[in-house]
């Protein structure tokens, strides 16, 4: 697999914005969403990650939160969140749009980070807005099938975007505004099947896609290369050096 020419675009088109999916994270063991041994194999999104299931049974969708937020936790950043990483610090990635909810560009020392999924490391009060910290929920959880908020007493709601639920405006904006100044989108690790996420590459001047598989946008990118993102990014880094 040659990366070169994945090198010299992103060399040369500047600002280049990366949007990754579940895709990146899959080398670190977790599982991605639409594969045989995906997430929803065996549970039905819509009784324990909806936004309907949480108002009928909270503490169903916290018994299901609770295990993945630990797994989540368990598992570690992997080569393409470095490399990931180590582009932003060489400025040659301006930022990182996000769907994951796993924290682990953070945690590989990325900076610039948009969730537009939302991510693990709140739950939220859906009455008075008070949020609640991963170290807190978790301590909650220990003791009571669902975390409740400080403030109000109400049940909290995970800080992730819920199945039937409007994803954060703020987030949106900023992922919107920063492929719209792109002049290049990089794509890691995303079937672009989900919208309104899919619709970021459209929006900056070039696209290019690192993805095991098709994706919704291969006939409108520049540069795909069919590989996994691990391998592809750390070839790419040291392409660059
Ligand atoms: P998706 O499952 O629709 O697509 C992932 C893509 O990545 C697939 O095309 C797959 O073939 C490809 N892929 C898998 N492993 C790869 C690898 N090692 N290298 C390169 N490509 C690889 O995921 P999506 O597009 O992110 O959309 C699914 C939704 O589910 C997202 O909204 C996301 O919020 C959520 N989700 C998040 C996580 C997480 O936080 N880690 C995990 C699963 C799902």
């Amino acid at each position: 697999m040659s990366v070169a020419p994945l090198a010299a675009l992103l060399r040369e088109s500047q600002p280049c914005v990366v949007l990754t999916g579940a895709g990146v994270s899959t080398e670190s063991g977790i599982p991605d969403f639409r594969s045989a041994s995906g997430i929803w194999a065996d549970v039905d999104p819509f009784e324990v990650a909806s936004i309907h299931a949480f108002l009928s049974n909270p503490e169903r969708v916290w018994s299901f939160y609770r295990a993945r937020i630990h797994s989540l936790l368990a598992a570690e950043p992997n080569a393409a969140h470095h490399a990931l990483a180590e582009l932003e610090r060489r400025g040659l990635v301006c930022a990182v749009v996000t769907q994951n909810i796993d924290t682990l560009h953070t945690r590989a020392g990325s900076r610039e980070i948009v969730e537009v999924h939302g991510s693990i490391r709140t739950a939220v009060c859906r009455g008075c807005g008070t949020e609640e910290t991963l170290e807190g929920v978790l301590a909650q959880l220990d003791e009571r099938p669902a975390p409740i908020c400080s403030a109000c007493g109400a049940i909290l709601k995970p800080g992730v975007v819920l199945f039937g639920e409007l994803l954060p405006a703020g987030a949106m904006e900023r992922a919107t505004e920063l492929a719209r100044g792109a002049e290049l989108m990089l794509v890691v690790g995303s079937s672009l099947e989900v919208w309104p996420v899919a619709g970021l590459p459209l929006e900056a001047r070039a696209l290019a896609i690192v993805n095991r598989g098709p994706t919704a946008l291969d006939d409108r990118a520049l540069l795909k290369v069919d590989a996994p993102a691990g391998e592809t990014l750390i070839a790419v880094v040291e392409a660059l050096d």
